[in-house]
C-alpha cells in the first residue's frame, strides 16, 4: 500500500503523514513538497522513524519535490494551498488555491494515473470540483474530506449534551463544508434510537450546536493558528477505508450527478459507501423539508462560486 501527500511540509500534511504511518499497514509514504520546504520534510522524516520505532512500525518514508516519486500510489492526499487566517474565509483562498490545486492534480494524473486523489485544500467542495476537472479521473476517483471533520465535531458535541460514549452518536453534516453546512438531524440517532425519543432532546439546542460545529475551525485557528489533529485523523479515516475496502458510510464531497435531489454538476458534502474503488455509492438520503431546503440552497451557492472560480481559470 503506497500514500502520497502533496504539500507534506504543512501542519495538515505533516500531521496526516504521522497519522497515516502509525497505521501499520502502509508499506511505502511519499511526502512531496516545494524545493524550498524540502529540508522541513527530511527532518519531519526522520523524526517520524523515531516514533515508528519506538511503537514497532515499519513503514518506508520518502521525501521529494519530484513527482515521478508518486507512481503507483493507491491514494494521493492533496493538501497544497494557502491556509486560513483569522478574519480569512475559506472562499477568500478560492483563487489562489485553484491554480495551485488544477496544477497539482494534473501532476497526479501524469504521474499516478490509477490513483485515487483526497482533496483536502480549501475551498475543499470547489477544491475538488477543480481537481476533478483539471485530472480528468473518473469521478470516483477524486473527492473530498468534506463534511467528515464537521460530522466528527457534531457528534463530539452531541456525545456531549446526552452524556454518552462518542463512538454511540451516529449523526452526519451534509452540503458545504462551511457557512452553508446541513446538519442532517433528522436521520441522527444515538446507539440506533432517534434523537428525539431522548428526554435530554427537549433542551438539544440544533442552531447553537451547528454554529459551535460551523465556528469550530476558525476558533482553534484563532486560537492556536491552525487545525491539525482534527483533518489529519479525518484523513487518515478515509484513506484507511479506502485502503482496507471497508466500505464504510463516510460523509466527503462527491461529485453529484442527480443521485440526490437531482442536483447536478457540483461536488458536495453527501453520504457515500467508501471502499477500495474510492466513491462506491452515493446514498439516495431521505431528508425533512427544511433539510432538504438547505441542502438545495448550498448546492446552489456551491455551485455559483464553483462556476467563478472555474471562470477565474479560463476553464468556462
Ligand atoms: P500550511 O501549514 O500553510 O501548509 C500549506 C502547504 O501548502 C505549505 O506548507 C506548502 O507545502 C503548500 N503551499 C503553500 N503555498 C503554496 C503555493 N503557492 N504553491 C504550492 N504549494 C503551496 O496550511 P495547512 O494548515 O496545512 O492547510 C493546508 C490547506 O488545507 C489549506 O488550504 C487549508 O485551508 C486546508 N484545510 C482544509 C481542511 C478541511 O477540512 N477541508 C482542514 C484544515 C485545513 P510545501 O512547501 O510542502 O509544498
Amino acid at each position: 500500500m503506497k500514500v502520497s501527500i502533496i504539500g507534506a511540509s504543512g501542519r495538515v500534511g505533516r500531521a496526516a503523514a504521522f497519522c497515516l504511518a502509525e497505521e501499520n499497514y502502509l508499506n511505502e509514504l511519499v511526502l512531496i513538497s516545494r524545493k524550498r520546504s524540502i529540508g522541513k520534510i527530511e527532518g519531519e522524516a526522520l523524526d517520524m522513524y523515531d516514533a515508528l520505532a519506538a511503537k514497532g512500525v515499519e513503514v518506508s518514508i520518502k521525501t521529494s519535490s519530484d513527482f515521478d516519486e508518486i507512481g503507483d500510489s493507491d491514494v494521493v492526499v492533496l493538501t497544497s494551498g494557502i491556509a486560513r487566517k483569522p478574519g480569512i474565509s475559506r472562499m477568500d483562498l478560492g483563487v489562489a488555491n485553484a491554480k495551485i490545486v488544477a496544477k497539482y492534480s494534473k501532476k497526479v494524473s501524469k504521474f499516478s494515473p490509477e490513483s485515487i486523489m483526497l482533496v483536502v485544500t480549501n475551498p475543499v467542495d470547489i477544491m475538488t470540483y477543480v481537481a476533478l476537472k483539471s485530472s480528468e479521473f473518473e469521478k470516483n476517483r477524486v473527492f473530498g474530506i468534506g463534511n467528515h471533520l464537521d460530522s466528527l465535531r457534531l457528534k463530539h458535541l452531541i456525545s456531549k449534551h446526552f452524556n454518552i460514549h462518542v463512538s454511540e452518536v451516529h449523526t452526519r453534516v451534509i452540503g458545504e463544508h462551511g457557512e452553508h453546512m446541513v446538519p442532517l438531524l433528522s436521520s441522527t440517532s444515538i446507539g440506533g434510537i432517534l434523537l428525539k425519543y431522548f428526554s435530554a432532546f427537549e433542551t438539544f439546542d440544533i442552531n447553537s450546536i451547528i454554529g459551535k460545529v460551523k465556528n469550530a475551525g476558525g476558533e482553534i485557528i484563532s486560537k492556536k493558528e491552525s487545525t491539525e489533529y482534527g483533518p489529519a485523523f479525518a484523513i487518515s479515516n478515509i484513506v484507511t477505508t479506502i485502503l482496507n475496502d471497508e466500505k464504510r458510510m463516510l460523509t466527503v464531497t462527491a461529485y453529484l450527478d442527480g443521485e440526490i435531489e437531482g442536483i447536478h454538476d457540483v461536488c458536495l458534502g453527501v453520504p457515500i459507501k467508501l471502499g477500495i474503488h474510492g466513491v462506491e455509492w452515493i446514498i439516495p438520503i431521505k431528508m425533512t423539508e427544511n433539510e432538504k431546503r438547505d441542502f438545495i440552497n448550498a448546492a446552489m451557492i456551491v455551485k455559483n462560486n464553483t462556476h467563478k472560480i472555474m471562470s477565474s481559470l479560463g476553464k468556462i
